[in-house]
């Protein structure tokens, strides 16, 4: 074994090889040092093991830089990457969420690469707000008097929270106290605002009297939060905006109600849910509406705020407001997609997220056996390609029982078992993320386009030949 180590080259001794020099001039030397530091440790790690059976194989220097150059390769991988979506999962919060769409993505190409005004009036020649440059449009598809916009929606309830209720009681139904992946829960969002929660009613029935039974001279807000990835079924009552907004206007208490994943495109006229659009959540007359910029919206992420300007004003004056202030990315990405809504009709079909939702079955099932076929026509023995029903889920928290019908490719394999072929598409590159169900690994073209589907041929050709 010392023998063996003993033998291993030094790393300067690697550095001086002519692929190592070669590596040099293409690669920052840290990575190259790294590469060669790990390729090293491995092997000796191997001798350490217990020597393989009567041979140095994987110990020459030769071997060494092969196994380095593997590992510069992977240290050169961007962290952040492209995936293959084939869930079905149209708002994938741990995919992205909403994908862009080309005219939001062109925007943010024209203003990450020059100088804007992003917070400079042209007529004036003087300092300007950057949430004008959504607060327009805003306005005109939604009819809120005032609009702006952050980081994101647990920005935007956070900021409203801690401008209007610090210190203050906030009063919620027991049935609302949401958690959102990623742990934002309603209780502890309130906490960290400083205002004070104020449960009423019961899990499955709150009523308007128990709000006004709770409001006192301390009361700062009346809140209706969106129960956005579950839905209480059966013996239920839940207080509607409209009502919620009446009792805060003959008590003088302003009503936020976060709606999480506000959609702009009725959604329901295309079969999809029963969601209020952010119009009609705007018409049922809270003072304050919050919701995200990349679930329905299908824009960047973002937190979109819309009230009353008596409101709006304070919430922008926040101190908090700068540190959850939106960025010029963000905000040219925001307000491209929002001028796609002038045209419903384009806008479904122009951002991703809306028409993923809003595809006909027969799109689907076009891809479907585009798919299908070009799996069928790899030819290989023991693989079995067929198409079924099923569901796919809108994700991101939207319409939790969305009936969304869909034609997936079930996928198994004689040999490899279901578990073994999802992790191999999913390490392998590109990394396609599939979901497995009854043993079988299941496509959904819902998420896919055409060009995706070719790829995942070859990637099913390549882990099974
Ligand atoms: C998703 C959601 C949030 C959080 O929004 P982000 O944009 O993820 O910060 C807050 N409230 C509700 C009801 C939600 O659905």
């Amino acid at each position: 074994m010392k023998e063996l180590l003993k033998k291993l080259p030094a790393v300067d001794e690697l550095l001086k090889e002519n692929k190592t020099q070669q590596w040099l001039d293409s690669h920052p030397r840290v990575l190259v040092l790294e590469a060669l530091r790990t390729a090293l440790d491995r092997t000796r790690k191997r001798i350490l093991a217990g020597p393989p059976a009567g041979s140095e194989a994987g110990l020459s220097a030769e071997q060494i830089l092969i196994e380095a150059e593997r590992i510069l390769f992977e240290l050169n991988e961007p962290s952040l990457c492209s995936v293959i979506n084939a869930t079905g999962v149209v708002v994938h919060t741990n995919l992205g969420r909403s994908l862009l769409s080309e005219t939001a993505i062109r925007r943010m190409i024209e203003v990450s690469g020059s100088y804007s005004n992003l917070e400079y009036d042209i007529p004036a020649g003087d300092r300007g707000k950057r949430y004008i440059h959504v607060e327009n449009i805003l306005r005109r598809l939604t009819g809120a008097e005032a609009a702006t916009a952050v980081n994101n929606n647990a920005s935007a309830v956070l900021l409203c929270l801690n401008t209007l209720a610090r210190g203050k009681e906030v009063i919620v139904s027991r049935g609302e106290l949401v958690e959102i992946g990623g742990s934002f829960r309603v209780p502890e969002v309130m906490e960290r605002s400083g205002a004070k929660l104020r449960e009423v009613g019961t899990t499955n029935k709150t009523h308007l009297k128990d709000y006004e039974k709770s409001i006192t001279e301390n009361t700062g807000l009346l809140l209706k939060v969106h129960t956005s990835n579950y839905k209480i079924v059966g013996f239920t009552k839940e207080v509607s905006a409209q009502e919620l907004a009446g009792l805060g206007k003959k008590h003088n208490i302003p009503v936020m109600w976060d709606l999480g994943s506000g959609s702009f495109l009725d959604l329901a006229s295309y079969g999809v849910g029963d969601e209020p659009t952010v119009k009609q959540a705007m018409d049922a007359g809270v003072d304050i509406l919050t919701f995200s910029g990349d679930k329905l919206l299908g824009g960047p992420q973002a937190g979109m705020v819309l009230g009353r300007t008596s409101f709006l004003d304070p919430i922008r004056a926040n101190p908090l407001a700068r540190a959850l202030r939106i960025d010029k990315l963000t905000l040219a990405a925001l307000e491209a997609t929002l001028a796609q809504y002038l045209d419903m009709k384009k806008a479904a079909r122009d951002i991703p997220t809306l028409w993923m939702l809003t595809q006909p079955l027969q799109e689907i099932e076009r891809k479907a056996s585009l798919l299908a076929g070009g799996l069928r026509a790899l030819g290989i023995t023991g693989l079995a390609a067929t198409v079924q029903d099923e569901q796919s889920q809108t994700g991101g928290g939207a319409l939790p029982m969305g009936n969304l019908p869909t034609r997936v490719i079930a996928l198994a394999h004689d040999r490899l078992s279901a578990n073994q072929i999802e992790s191999r598409l999913r390490i392998d590159k590109p990394h396609v993320i599939t979901r497995i169900k009854e043993g079988m690994v299941l496509f959904d073209p819902r998420t896919l386009n055409d060009g995706e589907i070719g790829k995942i041929v070859e990637a099913v050709k390549k882990i099974l030949t």
